[in-house]
């Protein structure tokens, strides 16, 4: 099993403040693992670290082969990351087809977006900001997927979203695990519905790591969520 991102003891945060402290976590290829936890627990602190856009403040990222490096965030797409941020960050003004040929890389190709997210075919010459929230995040991922990653990593795929709308892009991503090997990490509110479609999930509350494991098994024991969701202690 190839190993694409470990992370070992991080603490990372902003302004030498950390917010999230001693996370351990890693993700193999082929492998979705969901980052879960209550707001404000450190899972966007996380995968900002993870992209070079945040510093870590100890411990150690090691993602495709080396770390992060803030002065150059560029270097870990480069080797093969594609980040879907919380805020999905399209070219609002330039069309869908636009949009997707942006994320394409060396040996890239668009047609691998339309190959998950059919329904982007007929809105091509849309342009992004007139698309519906279901619609844009198909073509965020989409996006992302364009590049060929070889690490997905998915902030709040449900942002603003109906629950059934959730539930048809959700399984895309294990699809794309299954067909193709990418790793994803996926940070995700609908707790359920990241455990049905993730391998492993992660639970954080107030920075710290509560619960970690297999998804099928933290699905099966409801109080562990439940009290992680609270902010409880740390759950042994
Ligand atoms: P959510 O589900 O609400 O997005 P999250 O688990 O992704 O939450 P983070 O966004 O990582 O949480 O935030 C973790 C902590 O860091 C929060 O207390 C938040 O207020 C704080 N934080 C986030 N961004 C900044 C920032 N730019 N400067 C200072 N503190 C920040």
């Amino acid at each position: 099993m190839t190993r694409l991102l470990e992370i070992d003891d991080l603490s990372a945060g902003y302004g030498g403040v950390p917010v999230v402290r001693h996370l351990d976590l890693h993700v193999d290829a082929g492998e979705v693992v969901a980052l879960l936890g209550p707001n404000g627990a450190g899972k966007t602190t996380t995968l900002l670290t993870v992209s070079g856009l945040l510093p870590s403040l100890a411990g150690s990222v090691t993602v495709l082969g080396g770390p992060p490096s803030t002065r150059r965030p560029q270097l870990v797409a480069r080797r093969g990351v594609a980040h879907v941020p919380e805020a999905r960050s399209l070219f609002t003004q330039l069309t869908v087809a636009e949009n997707l040929r942006l994320g394409v890389r060396r040996g890239g190709d668009t047609s691998v977006a339309l190959d998950y997210f059919p329904a982007l075919g007929k809105l091509m010459d849309r342009r992004a900001g007139l698309l519906s929230g279901g619609e844009q995040q198909m073509l965020a991922v989409g996006r992302a997927l364009a590049a060929r990653p070889r690490l997905l990593m998915v902030d709040e795929l449900s942002l603003g979203l109906a629950p059934v709308v959730v539930e048809q892009l959700l399984p895309v991503l294990r699809q794309v695990a299954d067909d193709t090997g990418t790793g994803v990490l996926v940070v995700e509110q609908h707790v359920h519905l990241a455990l049905e479609i993730a391998d492993r999930a992660a639970i954080l509350a107030h920075g710290e790591l509560v619960a970690a494991g297999p998804a099928d098994e933290l699905a099966a024991e409801a109080s562990v969520l439940e009290r992680s969701y609270l902010g409880a202690a740390t759950i042994d």
